[in-house]
């Protein structure tokens, strides 16, 4: 990837907005469309990476709530038909999925996350959703959560999705929201900047821009923070009290988005 051009608005310059010194490396936000980029581009290889499935298995409590939640929305839009969730790690969403009656399938690049999540009996593939094996307008809903930070060329991928969704159907993103309160407190140390991992940073107006430049329209949009709990130390409970303002005010570190085709009335 170029690390001259914005891959969602074609723009060139941009300004500093972080500085990871541990790291190496900056975040910029595009002087054309606002989207936060990580500079230099990093590459990860998510096929064999080990570490990827023990985070979901050690933190699995966690991540079930968030499945819930996440499907608890998807079901105020969409309650039954072919589901497709990319990314879907060791299937947890999956697993939600199905219980709600959704006919469910994965995509996953990680080759063992994709054997557990297959042995739960799912259909879970490592292609690419560009692959003519995904038949045009195959899905009722698709599922991005916490996929679009970590691709290389959003406009593409977001192509690919249109293609293989119904013109009814709903694409469902949930992201990192850096424009939040909590983040505002932790600055660099905020877990969701994920760098060097994450290529792209969201808040609600980027997320809309990228949607909106690719023909699609946000139905509707939550914002929430869910991974702040009371503990016994003082600095967490203060983390959670403004965890949970955030929520109160709309402003909480994780978004979801549900979005549909913006010329389907
Ligand atoms: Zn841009």
């Amino acid at each position: 990837m170029s690390d001259n051009i914005c891959r969602i608005c074609g723009f060139s310059e941009y300004r500093l907005y972080l500085y990871f010194r541990n790291k190496n490396r900056s975040i910029v936000i595009c002087k054309g469309c606002g989207t936060l980029r990580t500079m230099p581009y990093f590459s990860m290889d998510y096929k064999e990476q080990e570490l990827y499935c023990e985070h979901y298995i050690e933190n699995e409590k966690d991540f079930r709530s968030f499945a819930r939640n996440f499907m608890k929305v998807v079901s105020r839009h969409q309650r039954k038909g072919r589901l497709l969730d990319i990314g879907c790690a060791v299937g947890f969403m999956l697993e939600e999925a199905r219980t709600m009656g959704f006919e469910a399938k994965g995509i996953e690049l990680n080759e063992k996350a994709r054997q557990i999540a297959s042995s739960k009996g799912f259909e879970v593939t490592g292609w690419h959703i560009g692959d003519p094996a995904y038949k045009k307008s195959a899905f009722d809903v698709i599922l991005l959560n916490h996929v679009l930070e970590h691709i290389s060329e959003p406009n593409g991928f977001m192509k690919d999705i249109s293609n293989i969704l119904k013109d009814t159907g709903i694409l469902v993103i949930g992201v990192p929201n850096h424009a939040s309160l909590v983040v505002r407190l932790y600055r660099n140390r905020w877990y969701g900047w994920g760098i060097p991992e994450h290529i792209w940073h969201f808040d609600r107006k980027s997320l809309a821009y990228l949607l909106s430049r690719n023909g699609f329209r946000i139905k509707e949009l939550v914002q929430n923070s869910q991974r702040y709990n009371f503990s016994k130390s003082l600095r967490k409970n203060s983390t959670a009290i403004l965890a949970k303002i955030g929520n109160m005010v709309g402003s909480g570190d994780q978004l979801i988005a549900v979005a549909e085709k913006a010329w389907h009335e």
